[in-house]
């Protein structure tokens, strides 16, 4: 997950910074009374530490007994209970959803959705299972066709289950399903949450008014949050979507949109956009936004190339504008493969877990990594927005373009993009020397990281939401 490796940015150029020419000089007596008064707080905090452990600890959970007796320990972190197989059954496979999500951001912050999925079986088998966490799934909703050349033919449904561990939805078949391609519908209600995850709500005040936006961040394993589907980076499919905004608000998405925007039937105040269907991509690739920013746009080779903030902040988003098209370009030419899309959104967001996040086509920021204002921000900020920009943009080859079938393999997206984002960083200001911090920023810190009790293998096996993170 980009999170791990742009927090970690974020707090090496967030953190202290020393240089040759920062040495400080102080007079011996304040020398010596510093000293002094470390050592008096040294005692009077030992005294403290010990008057507090003094007390009788207290009574520890049955996990904490049972960690300390070694009693989970085989089971390795989080115990036996986690040890269950999390993969999707391999016969049923995706091949492109049509999605259709109203949500009620100006209202009880609900969302409506409705979710069409071609699907091809490879094999004989007597359900259809598909992830799905914290959505209401219409179980009457539930329609299952078998698309023949020239019919579709409805297929007899027994029963729908959930399997939360596995955060499955399971749809069985009254007779076995044989290969060949099926259509599924499903309709299903959400909510737009606060909690930075799958399709969630933010706010931010700006000119006394608090304003909302609802946005996504699905890497991991949360598109499940916001539409049942495939929900495993191996299973690619194409995407179409529908996105329902207030007629005062803007909607993007990974794709442009295809045609006008059209009313929505009994909701007043509110339209549709259509988005062109994508390319085949993971579900945790999929994004969009409902805000009332603003943008601002320049053009690249095949499309356009814009930028959003809210408005207050869009002047600040001008240098990630002025270098993102330049680090697209640079790297079509150096990996020698055309950027598949005909557009480039970026946008930062007031309320973001990650630092950024690599959706194709709509890459996310915090606000940190894409902000910069001249005469104001630190010149390492500049820095960051530079790295960080490069990095998710070469993320839309590195991960999205080509992407490990399995998370155990997360290393291959990051590995390289955190490699390749210097060379894009040096193709734009090659008067900072990047390459040359390469060994200092990268090499050092891995050797770091390496030396921890809690470093793990490159390629590490992982299964449940939580190992994955
Ligand atoms: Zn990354």
């Amino acid at each position: 997950m980009t999170q791990s490796r742009e927090a970690l940015t974020i707090m090496a150029e967030s953190g202290p910074t020393f240089s040759k020419a920062g040495t400080l000089a102080v007079p011996r007596w304040a020398a010596l009374l510093a000293a002094a008064v470390f050592v008096v707080s040294l005692v009077v905090t030992g005294l403290v530490v010990y008057s507090l452990t003094s007390c009788p600890p207290a009574p520890a959970s049955p996990d904490e007994a049972a960690r300390a007796s070694g009693a989970l320990d085989a089971a390795g972190p989080g115990g036996a209970k986690d040890k269950i197989d999390v993969r999707l059954p391999r016969s049923v496979r995706p091949v492109s959803y049509e999605i259709s999500l109203l949500p009620f951001i100006k209202g009880n912050f609900s969302f409506r959705g409705e979710v069409a999925i071609i699907l091809n079986v490879t094999e004989a088998t007597n359900n259809v299972t598909l992830h799905a966490h914290e959505l209401a799934v219409d179980e009457s909703s539930v329609a299952l066709t078998l698309q023949d050349v020239d019919a579709s033919t409805g297929v007899p449904l027994g029963r729908q289950s959930r399997d939360p561990k596995r955060q499955f939805y399971v749809i069985k078949t009254k007779m076995p399903l044989k290969p060949g391609t099926y259509r599924i519908k499903l309709k299903f209600t959400g909510i737009l949450s606060d909690d930075l995850q799958g399709f969630y709500r933010s706010s931010y005040i700006e000119r006394n008014v608090t304003r909302w936006v609802a946005v996504t961040q699905f890497q991991s394993t949360d598109a499940r949050r916001a539409f049942p589907c495939f929900d495993e980076p191996a299973l690619k499919a194409r995407f179409k979507l529908h996105l329902a905004r207030p007629v005062d608000m803007t909607t993007v998405s990974n794709m442009p949109q295809q045609r006008n925007s059209t009313r929505v039937d009994g909701v007043p105040g509110y339209v549709w956009d259509h988005y062109e269907e994508s390319v085949p991509m993971s579900t945790y690739l999929v994004a969009f936004a409902v805000t009332d920013f603003e943008s601002r746009r320049s053009s690249m080779r095949n499309g356009t190339f814009a930028v959003w903030t809210r408005s207050e902040a869009v002047d600040q988003a001008k240098y990630a504008l002025e270098i993102g098209p330049r680090v697209l370009e640079y790297f079509e030419k150096y990996f020698n493969i055309r950027y598949p899309l005909p557009k480039m959104d970026m946008m930062a967001l007031p309320d973001f877990a990650a630092g950024a996040m690599e959706n194709w086509g709509l890459i996310t920021y915090r606000e940190i990594a894409m902000l910069y204002q001249e005469g104001v921000s630190m010149t390492s900020n500049k820095q960051q927005v530079a790295t960080v920009v490069a990095h998710e943009l070469a993320h839309q080859w590195f991960g999205n373009l080509v992407t490990p079938s399995w998370w155990s393999d997360l290393w291959l997206n990051e590995g390289f993009a955190s490699y390749v984002e210097y060379f894009g960083v040096n193709a734009v200001e090659p008067s900072w020397l990047i390459l040359d911090q390469f060994v200092v920023s990268e090499v050092q810190m891995v050797f770091g990281l390496d030396a921890l009790q809690s470093s793990h293998p490159v390629s590490i096996e992982v299964g449940n939401p939580d190992e994955i993170n």
